[in-house]
């Protein structure tokens, strides 16, 4: 049995996973979420722990990957987690000792990208897939000859905080300094908070969800808006075709599930790559939330 462990601020979701016999399809075996202890590390330990000992008690384990934020230094301590009690911490290390099979981990886009690329959406794709969630933010994660690519400095697929391409003021709006430090990121335009930031910039305050009402009830605003919205999405999914090929991208994250979305940036998609008969196709994910815990358990199984 491979094991995916979600570990976020609020609760730890762990799934065992078993391949059924003469296919590559896998089966969940057990599903099992615990909240997540924040209060010291030896008690986060102790919570993830509780999964992984809910989830062994259906089948041997081989092997655990774990689907987080922050990652893995190059001294091999934890950084960046908004689990703050992980920072500075082994880690993988201790989990390693304590459970004496292999950890492996990755950030969401990259559990997302694997898990669509195993047996979801890019299931078709024979070497190659891109994930991207546009949700709060726009992280991303790429599979090339069937493996993630993580990369030297954990970058790799990475295009959330590359410039948005063709950045034009008069169509997309004031120029934007992002949290980074870096000027008008792609997440600051196809992120569900870039759309309703430059909507609200342009007209007045709405969040996500509310524009996409106006667009289904045939405002105008809303619906130009909209528009340019697939339009920045196609730029970017533009420049990772130009730059990479995938055989397929998968949307994640709050805005993938705006079906609208799909047929209007795969019509404006040609119109930024280099040759213009690009047969790339952009999907939905297949297994929606539970695609990080997936996508964490075939961490160490491709
Ligand atoms: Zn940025």
């Amino acid at each position: 049995m491979i094991v995916g462990l979600d570990i976020g601020g609020t609760k730890i979701e762990g799934i065992g996973l078993v391949k059924l016999a003469g296919s590559d399809v896998y089966e969940t075996v057990i599903k099992h979420r615990e909240p997540t202890n924040k209060e010291s590390y030896a008690a986060f330990i102790d919570s993830v722990m509780l999964v992984i000992d809910k989830v062994a008690a259906h089948g041997k384990i081989e092997s655990i990957g774990i689907g987080c934020c922050g990652s893995v230094g190059h001294d091999g301590l934890m950084q960046g987690a908004n689990v703050t009690v992980l920072n500075g911490q082994d880690f993988i290390g201790d989990l390693r000792s304590r459970t004496d099979v292999d950890v492996a981990i990755a950030n969401d886009a990259d559990c997302l990208a694997l898990s669509e690329f195993k047996d979801g959406a890019a299931i078709d794709a024979e070497q190659s897939c891109m994930a991207v969630i546009i949700g709060t933010g726009c992280g991303s994660g790429i599979v090339i000859n069937q493996k993630l690519v993580t990369g030297s400095n954990k970058l790799g697929g990475e295009i959330g905080h590359n410039p948005l391409p063709n950045f034009n003021p008069d169509i997309d709006g004031k120029a934007v300094k992002c949290y980074c430090g870096s000027m008008n990121c792609t997440e600051s335009f196809v992120s569900g908070t870039g759309f309703a930031r430059t909507f609200s910039q342009k007209y007045f305050e709405a969040d996500s969800k509310q524009i996409i009402e106006m667009v289904r009830a045939g405002d105008s605003k809303a619906q130009e808006h909209f528009d340019v919205y697939c339009d920045q999405l196609a730029r970017t999914l533009g420049s990772i075709v130009n730059f990479v090929d995938p055989e397929v991208i998968v949307l994640g994250g709050g805005m993938s599930n705006v079906d609208e979305i799909y047929a209007k940036v795969q019509d404006k998609l040609h119109a930024y790559t280099f040759t213009k008969s690009v047969t790339t196709k952009v999907v939905k994910n297949c297994h929606g939330d539970s695609s990080g815990v997936r996508g964490a358990a075939f961490l160490n199984a491709l």
